[in-house]
């Protein structure tokens, strides 16, 4: 079975073709990120634009790129949220289309699932059920993977996402966007414990998080140390932050699948690429005989293959999409 799959949720224009769910024979991403970085961030219109140049030109080299026609293909997969309406249409108009111009089933795929979904294609044995820990751009989720297409959240945050937290830090010590791998690399450089920043606990919640406290702090740190003309250590400002984020998203994950008796943890997720998060999971999994997934960087972030694989189990299970298939910018995970 060949999926044909499809995503354009934020900024990365993204097509791939996989077969039989696990094995990707194309890949292709065309990232906007020079572009927003002139801005500090995604402008969404400019998104849109963006992904409206490049998506016929990103589906016809992935086809070409796994060495087959859209006539091999058996059905197209694509975002259809959560993420930037504009920016979802597009891929969604493109997947409609190619659809109904080449008969072809259509199956919607939620993007955080897609990111869960990523585990499958380097670890052949991973299977539901699992633990999941999702942090990306914009989520950061514990969620139970009870089946291929079966979710159930047993923790969120409440304010920012980890991700997110990334970026804003980055931007206020002036690293640019986007900022988790820049953050990553000078954090190195840095003492992880020179700076102690909060680890928020949210009340009456065993796995929530929280992630605009810490954030604050550093902004805090920063204009501390600019009324009093202190040179800041911005890299040591890097590994304390990072610290503080990683040290909350280990604990709460270990400890909800102690508790849930779950031994197998999978991150997800643009941050899942971060080294210190890598280690520190490896580290707490390791002491509690927990084996532990995550994908290689390029799988992390945004990119199609992950649609294509996510779609592959819901085209197999028996789910189709009409040509009537929406952008929903706000949909929930396990929702259809
Ligand atoms: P979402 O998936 O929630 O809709 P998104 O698609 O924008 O959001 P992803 O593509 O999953 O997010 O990941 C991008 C995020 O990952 C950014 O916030 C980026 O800073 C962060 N990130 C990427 N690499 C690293 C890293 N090495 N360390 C920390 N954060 C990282
Ligand atoms: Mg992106
Ligand atoms: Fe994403």
């Amino acid at each position: 079975i060949l999926i044909l799959g499809i995503e354009s949720s934020c900024d990365e224009t993204a097509a791939a073709v996989v077969k039989n769910g696990r094995e990707v024979l194309s890949n292709v991403i065309s990232s906007q990120i020079a572009i927003h970085t002139l801005y500090g961030g995604v402008v969404p219109e400019i998104a849109s634009r963006k992904h409206i140049e490049k998506i016929n030109q990103v589906i016809e080299q992935a086809l070409e790129d796994a060495n087959v026609t859209l006539d091999d293909i058996d059905a197209i997969s694509v975002t259809y949220g959560p993420g930037l309406v504009g920016a979802l249409l597009v891929g969604v108009g493109a997947a409609k289309a190619i659809a109904y111009a080449a008969k072809k089933p259509l199956v919607g795929v939620h993007h955080i699932e897609g990111h869960i979904a990523a585990n499958y294609i380097e670890h052949k044995d991973l299977e539901p059920p699992f633990l999941c820990l999702v942090v990306s751009g914009g989520h950061t989720h514990l969620v139970r993977v009870l089946e291929y297409g079966k979710f159930e959240i047993i923790g969120c945050t409440h304010d920012d996402a980890a991700g997110e937290a990334f970026d804003k830090v980055a931007r206020a010590i002036g690293l640019g966007y986007p900022g988790g791998p820049k953050i990553d690399k000078l954090a190195k450089e840095g003492n992880p414990h020179a700076i102690e920043f909060p680890r928020a606990k949210i009340d009456g919640s065993k796995y929530d998080f929280s992630f605009s406290g810490v954030k604050s702090a550093v902004l805090n740190y920063l204009n501390g140390c600019e009324m009093k003309n202190i040179e800041v250590n911005r890299a040591d400002v890097a590994a304390s932050f990072q610290q503080a984020v990683v040290d909350v998203l280990v604990e709460r994950a270990i400890d909800a699948a102690k508790r849930l008796g779950e031994d197998k943890i999978a991150v997800a997720g643009g941050v899942a690429s971060n080294s210190a998060l890598r280690a520190a999971m490896k580290n707490g999994c390791e002491k509690n005989n927990i084996t532990l997934y995550y994908p290689s960087p390029v799988f992390c972030t945004d990119n199609a293959a992950m649609i294509a694989v996510q779609g592959y189990y819901e085209y197999m299970a028996g789910t189709r999409s009409g040509l009537d298939l929406n952008a929903v910018p706000n949909l929930k995970i396990g929702e259809r």
